[in-house]
This record gives structure tokens, sequence and C-alpha cells, in this order.
């Protein structure tokens, strides 16, 4: 490869948007209302309408969207809250911010998200097990990992039969679908956001909370601004500094108007990386009834590490999402698992990088990767795909 190519390419989408950023940003400099203002309240709506929900309520980041929902759900000490240990922090770190306990539960290999069995397994074996006596079982953080909805049908019959609520960490997949709904609609409430990688991403921090319940998305709104009551300087719980900036949501209402494009293109290049790969390392597998936004294309191989020193020399960028599962991680030891604890994860997290992915890769580009990458790889396959898993 001659030129190094860009892991997500931001330049070449504000190329395209140029105007209508510069005139969104241009209207709230006019305005001047910099705290939740009109494009705030327009934002919420465009993205309750596309996600199909009564209710966004934007909010500074996708950690705090999550940690807002903990908050309305009253969840502290004593809690537990089954999650995946093969996310980002912030999945389980609010649930710690809050005194409560992640449960972890491993994945399921194909899609990289909570397993259905798995978690019925931790959810039988919960009040014998020497971890979790004593708490009181709350609820479940699915994540759609890399842009894949969770097994929802599963998660949330499960978590019915034992009194529990389901969040959806949709911070990778707004854009995705589950047997015909959008992620951000799968679960009570769903938490999205805007960090500039993710696949609807801004300039800068940003969130949103998405759910069909009233009352819950009334309280969110107050916990975003200091649990404040009937005016500014009445408060009723506690809450944060957690509201999106108008400027953020200006900026978002522009790259919206092009989002069901760009998902579009992301589609079409994951579907060549499938052909062109899938010969030479494991490549990710999309659950029948499922699209995914590909917020991440993810693949695996046990050669991990030198084909990445390869790539590295064409100029072709990987990365490591996630190189430690949380269990392991130094900020949860206290929790007290360790390594074998989640062998499914543990064995993803040694073997899988994510290569270039955006709307803008050319289709020459891809081509070059793709020829780059089988070189690369070629020597090191060790079984195709489908017998890895
Ligand atoms: C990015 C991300 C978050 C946190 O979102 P921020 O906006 O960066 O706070 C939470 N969960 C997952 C799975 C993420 O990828």
């Amino acid at each position: 490869m001659t030129k190094p190519l860009p892991f997500i390419d931001l330049e070449a989408q504000q190329r395209k948007i140029q105007d209508r950023i510069t005139e969104n940003v241009r209207r709230v400099l006019a305005h001047g209302q910099y705290i939740l203002g009109p494009e705030v309240a327009e934002l919420e709506k465009r993205l309750a309408a596309c996600v199909g929900v009564r209710h966004a309520v934007t909010c500074s980041s996708g950690t705090d969207a999550l940690l807002m929902i903990l908050m309305a759900k009253g969840v502290g000490p004593g809690d537990a809250i089954f999650t995946t240990p093969f996310t980002f922090i912030a999945t389980a770190e609010v649930v710690r911010l809050l005194g409560a306990t992640p449960v972890f539960v491993d994945i399921d290999p194909a899609t990289y998200n909570v397993d259905p069995e798995a978690l019925q397994e931790a959810l039988v074996n919960f009040a014998g097990h020497a971890r979790t006596a004593g708490l009181t079982p709350r609820g479940v953080i699915a994540v759609d990992l890399f842009g894949q909805p969770a097994d929802y049908d599963r998660i949330s019959a499960l978590a019915r039969d034992h009194g529990l609520f389901v969040l959806e960490d949709a911070a990778q997949s707004f854009g995705a679908t589950y047997h015909g709904r959008q992620a951000g609609a799968l679960a009570e409430a769903a938490a999205t956001s805007f960090f500039p990688a993710k696949p609807l991403g801004g300039y800068g921090d940003g969130g949103a909370v998405l759910t069909d319940d009233h009352d819950l998305a009334a309280i969110l709104m107050s916990i975003r601004n200091h649990g404040q009551g009937a005016d500014r300087y009445d408060h009723v719980r506690l809450g944060i500094n957690g509201r999106l900036d108008t400027l953020q949501a200006a900026i978002l209402l522009a790259k919206l108007d092009i989002f069901d494009e760009e998902v579009a293109a992301r589609q079409e290049i994951a579907r060549r990386y499938h052909q062109g790969l899938k010969e030479v390392v494991a490549v990710p597998e999309v659950a029948p009834g499922c699209t995914s936004v590909w917020a991440q294309y993810s693949v695996e191989s046990e050669a991990r590490d030198l084909i990445r020193v390869k790539l590295q020399q064409a100029g072709v960028p990987t990365a490591v999402y996630y190189p430690k599962p949380l269990h392991l991680q130094e900020v949860f030891r206290d929790l007290g698992y360790g390594p074998g604890d989640f062998p499914v994860s543990e064995a993803a997290a040694a073997r899988i990088f994510s290569l270039p992915m955006h709307p803008y890769l050319t289709t020459n580009d891809q081509e070059r990767l793709i020829e780059v990458i089988r070189q690369a790889a070629a020597g090191f396959i060790s079984a195709p795909s489908a017998s890895l898993r």
C-alpha cells in the first residue's frame, strides 16, 4: 500500500457535508442558546423517529446515558447487574460507580454478545454462588458489540422470568436492526453514543437514551440537569451535569441527514470484506434476522499479532477491541475474577483485530486492502472460519 490508509475517515465525511455543518453551526452562533437550545429538541425528535421509540433524551456521552438509566432505576449497593466482560469499560464502570456489582457472563463466540445460555446459568446459580451471595439481581445490560444487536428475545424472556430489567448498550449499534426493529428500541431503555468514532459520531462527546417509557424519560431529563424539579433552582433528586451541547446537536443533525447512506455503504464494504477474507481469517457472522451497522469489522486469527505487524508495514492500520476482558482489569480486581473464568471472551481477546471500516473507503482501496490482508495472512491459515467457531 503506497499511502497509509486512515482507520476511519472523518475528513472525507466532513468534505461531503461541509456546507450543512457550517450552516447549522452558524445558526447556533446566531441564536446563542448554547445549552438545551432548539437543535437539541430537534435532534431528540429525529433520533426517536429513526429508532421508533417515543422518547430520546440526549446527554453528554454514552457513558452518562448508561449511568443516568441506572440512576433512574435506583441501582445502588447490594444490586447485581449482569453484563458481558467483552465490552468497553464504560458498560460495567457505571454499575460500579453507583456501588452496585457487575456480574459477568460469557459471550457467544459467533456474535461476541452476551450468550443467553450463559446468562441463564448465571441466573440459576446466582443464590448458591459465593461471589454473588447476599446481592439482589436487578438487571441485565446487553451490549450490541461491533454494531450487531444482542439476542434480545431470549435475554428479555430470561429477564422477565427473574424479574429483572434489560438495558441495551447501543453505543455501537445505532442504525442496526433486530428482526425488523431498530437497535435502540430493543429493551426498556437503550444508551447510545455520539463519540466521533461511533457510526453516528459528532465532533466531541455526546450520547442519548432511547425509551418508550414516558415516566422514565421525564426522570432522565431531570437527572441530566442536576435533578431539576419544577424550575431551575428546585432539585428533587440527585442528578448530574449531563446535557448535550447545542453545537454538538447541530452537527449531529447534519450528520443524520446522510446517515442511512453511510450505513448502506458500511454494509456493502462488510460484504466485500466477507467475500475477500473468509478463507484467510475468521470473518464475523451476523445472526439470522439481524443487520449490523459495522461499528467495527473484526476478524480473528491465531496469528493476529504477526498479521498486524505485516499490515502496519504495508500501511494498513488495525486495532484490537478489546485486548483485555473486563473481568481481568485491575479496576475490577476486588470482584474476585481470574483467568479462565470466561474462556470465550478470553479467546476472542487473544485473537481478534479490527480492520479499517468507514463509509468512504473506496472500492479501489478496499480491493488493495483485501489483497494486502490475504498476503499477510497467507501461511497462517489454521482453519477456515466456520471450524474456528
Ligand atoms: C463507546 C462506548 C460506550 C461509551 O460511550 P461514550 O460516548 O464514549 O461515553 C459504552 N459502551 C460501549 C459498548 C461503547 O463502545
